[in-house]
Parts: C-alpha cells; sequence; structure tokens
C-alpha cells in the first residue's frame, strides 16, 4: 500500500492518522461494520506502518478512541459514526456510518426510485402500524405480506368543477394500480438485507436491522407516535418505545405483561435491570405488575398472541385475508 508518501506516518493534527483514514474508507464501502470486522482492519492499517499487530490486540476502547476522532471530523460533512449493540442475544456492537442531517427516505431518493421508496415506506408501515397493535407488537412483516405491498391500489378523489355557480360540484373517485413489480419489490427486500437496513428471520419476518435502528430513530418516533392532542382530546398513541434498560428502540425485547403498561426490556436488558430483584419476584418498576417474562415484543409476539387463546385475529384488521 502506498499511503501519502512523504506524510510522517504519525499522529496528524488532533490525533487524526492514516488508521482513521483507512477505517474511514472501510466505513465508506460497507456503511457497516461489526466489532469483528474491524478489528482486522486495525490491525492490518497498523502492520502496515510498522507496528505488527494482531487482530486480538485490539480492544474496544482504542476502537472507541479511533471514532471519537473521526467523528470530530466527519461532523462538518454532517456524518457520525454510531454503534448499537444486536437486539439478539448475540449482543454484537455494530457500527455504522449515518447521515445526521437528511431524513433516511431523502437519502434513499440517490439511489432508488420514487416507486421503490414508496414501497419501502409501505413495507415500514406494515411494520410499525399494521403489525404492532397494542395487543400484538410483532414490528415485522412476513415476506408474503411485503410482496403484498409491492402493488396497491390507490384511490384518487378528483374535483368534479363544471358548473362553478351549482351546489352539485362534486368529487369523483378514481382507482388506479400504483407501485413495482413483485420481481422489483424482491429485489428492493434482497438489497435492504444485504445493505444492513433490514434481517430476516428464518420464519421470513422481515425487521429493522441495527444499522436501520441507528439511522431511523428519531425518524420513526417522528413518524409513528402521534403526540396528546389538547384540542380535540385524542390520547397518545406511542408506537416506538425505548427500552427502560439502556434507552435504545425495542423492536424485539420483552413488554410489560399490563397491557396499558408502556415498559419494555430488550431480553438482555432484563438480567441487569432486575439484577436486585429475585428472579420469580421480578416486577415492572412502573406499575408494579410481576414482569412475566413471556410477555414478548418482536416476532415471538405472533405466537404469544395465540397463547393466551384469544387467537390470531386479535386486534383489528391484521391477518392476510388470502392465506
Ligand atoms: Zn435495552
Ligand atoms: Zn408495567
Amino acid at each position: 500500500m502506498d499511503y501519502e508518501n512523504g506524510e510522517v506516518d504519525g499522529e496528524g493534527e488532533a490525533g487524526y492518522n492514516n488508521s482513521h483514514r483507512a477505517f474511514l474508507q472501510a466505513f465508506l464501502a460497507r456503511s457497516v461494520l461489526t466489532v469483528d470486522e474491524i478489528k482486522p482492519i486495525f490491525a492490518a492499517v497498523q502492520t502496515a506502518h510498522g507496528r505488527p499487530t494482531l487482530t486480538g490486540d485490539i480492544t474496544e476502547p482504542e476502537i472507541t478512541n479511533a471514532i471519537h476522532t473521526l467523528n470530530s471530523r466527519l461532523s462538518l460533512l454532517d456524518l457520525e459514526i454510531r454503534s448499537t449493540r444486536s437486539q439478539h442475544q448475540d449482543r454484537t456492537l455494530v457500527f455504522a456510518l449515518v447521515n445526521t442531517t437528511s431524513d433516511p427516505l431523502t437519502q434513499a431518493a440517490t439511489t432508488r426510485t420514487p416507486e421503490e421508496i414508496a414501497f419501502v415506506k409501505r413495507v415500514l408501515d406494515a411494520m410499525f402500524e399494521e403489525n404492532n397493535t397494542p395487543n400484538r407488537e410483532v414490528m415485522a412483516v412476513q415476506r408474503n405480506r411485503a410482496l403484498q405491498l409491492a402493488r396497491v391500489r390507490e384511490q384518487r378523489q378528483s374535483h368534479v368543477n363544471e358548473h362553478d355557480d351549482e351546489e352539485e360540484n362534486g368529487t369523483a373517485t378514481q382507482t388506479q394500480t400504483i407501485g413495482i413489480t413483485i420481481p422489483q419489490a424482491e429485489k428492493v427486500l434482497r438489497d435492504f438485507v444485504s445493505e444492513g437496513w433490514f434481517e430476516k428471520s428464518r420464519a421470513q419476518y422481515y425487521s429493522l436491522a441495527p444499522r436501520a435502528l441507528m439511522e431511523l430513530r428519531s425518524w420513526l418516533k417522528e413518524v409513528y407516535n402521534d403526540p396528546a392532542d389538547d384540542e380535540s382530546g385524542e390520547e397518545a398513541v406511542v408506537r416506538i418505545r425505548d427500552c427502560e434498560g439502556c434507552r435504545e428502540i425495542v423492536t424485539v425485547g420483552q413488554r410489560c405483561g399490563n397491557r396499558g403498561c408502556g415498559v419494555r426490556l430488550h431480553e438482555h436488558c432484563t438480567q441487569l435491570f432486575f439484577r436486585g430483584q429475585r428472579s420469580g419476584e421480578r416486577k415492572c418498576p412502573k406499575c408494579k405488575q410481576e414482569w412475566t417474562g413471556s410477555d414478548f415484543v418482536g416476532e415471538k409476539a405472533v405466537a404469544g398472541a395465540g397463547r393466551r387463546g384469544t387467537g390470531r385475529v386479535e386486534s383489528e384488521e391484521v391477518d392476510d385475508e388470502d392465506e
């Protein structure tokens, strides 16, 4: 490798050096990296600069320091490297290069057609509205259902205004089919998985991957949570909730058994959270009801609803008629 000949291979201004450059290049190529993917990159750069380093020698604080230095530069470009842990039991530490200003669907517009973006929005609506009701917080959408959303019939009201001065001015409803083809939808879903936005489970459910959770954090709440409206007296609707332990969004985890209670915890956060409470005597910190550990958020909530003997159609129009 031919790194900037003549430049001193040491600390540049503010400690920014070739390791940081190489690190940033890796992020520009991949966008999402796990801690185990970062370590060998670090080790290779150090070794290339005369400090033979093994992957196993790289520590998490070293990585965190490097990211800190990088972020101070990236902020000028409205970019930031964020990290989060996977919501699954492995708790893998994941880093992603995140755009801090424009909303994610606007960013996607540089690589996707408007029709593809509209399809992705319908898939997100299916995750966070259709499959996320007070009784069933699945927050994931099955592949078949996602593909049904490729093409949708849209009703358009067009104003009929032939007789300006008559009362009969009315609206005509036109129905048109909009969207993308099934193969196009399949490709978008495949790309979203390989780019680290979506995860696909064995049972063919799509859900948000760590990259999306990092990047969509505030957007999801803006779009899917409705604040209470004092004037109309409407109560707040909270579809996206944070973990009581780590304060990150929960789309896979546990919920309080009390349907009216908003406390959620990641599976692995329960251990830390209830430390000090004897297991079997775990109580919800808000409503004090016993914490069951068997009320779930995520794909497991599908089975959970059935287990309660209330049937699959527990809440409104959640199920596909054609299955
Ligand atoms: Zn948590
Ligand atoms: Zn509770």
